[in-house]
């Protein structure tokens, strides 16, 4: 999953990437509103946690234009805590509102449900030929035995798990689990799959030749 952070307090812009990096997300990052908003209309992110206070545009004119074309999961991560800004934070088009200072948990658990709703997803966890993807603990099990993912191998199945059943493209696949600064070399994501099909199951994944990868139901 592919996350953008619009924040222009470097420390904790550079602390909320370290946070979602480590979770296995793919991290962009703007210093201002007018960056943020080219980056989220750019690229398909899966959420966007926005600041509203922010130079160039703030965050409630970003939120609004962006809401003219995209319906991006918003989660707006702000120091106003009034009432009246969460009830516009929310009215004009966001899915969530979290005060600074904020808990990392909370923060997580917030956009993994975010994430969740937006694909549609009200269990928090799928299951698929014998193995449980657990979305909150992040983790794939079998029976009861956590099987050993690295952070990308984990991201990379919870998207096709997510999609079950439809054929996601390689494009696709890369937009969401890589971001802007990766070198995306292009063998990268056989690699992943291979890895994935070792540890889990050859056929778990399937490969549509030209097309892209499916995890059937
Ligand atoms: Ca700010």
């Amino acid at each position: 999953m592919r996350v953008l952070v619009v924040e222009d307090e470097s420390d904790l812009r550079r602390l909320l990437t370290e946070i979602l990096e480590e979770e296995g997300y793919a991290v962009d990052s703007a210093a201002d509103g007018e960056d943020g908003l080219a980056k989220a209309r750019a690229w398909t992110y899966d959420a966007i946690v926005l600041d509203l206070m922010l130079p160039k545009i703030d965050g409630w004119d970003v939120l609004e234009t962006l809401r003219e074309t995209h319906r991006t999961p918003v989660l707006i991560l702000s120091a106003r805590d009034a009432l009246s800004d969460r009830v516009l934070g929310l009215d004009i088009g966001a899915d969530d509102y979290l005060v600074k200072p904020f808990e990392r948990l909370e923060l997580l658990a917030r956009l993994r449900a975010l994430i969740r709703r937006a694909a549609g997803q009200p269990q928090t966890s799928i299951e698929i030929q014998g193995f449980t993807v657990d979305l909150s603990d992040r983790c794939v099990r079998l029976g009861d035995e956590a099987i050993n993912l690295t952070a990308r191998e984990y991201a990379l199945l919870e998207y096709l798990a997510l999609h079950r059943g439809k054929v996601v493209s390689r494009t696709e696949l890369y937009d969401h689990l890589f971001d802007e600064t990766d070198s995306s070399l292009s063998n990268l994501l056989d690699v992943h799959v291979s890895n994935l099909r070792k540890k889990l199951s050859p056929d778990l994944i399937e490969t549509r030749r030209g097309q892209g990868y499916v995890i059937c139901e």
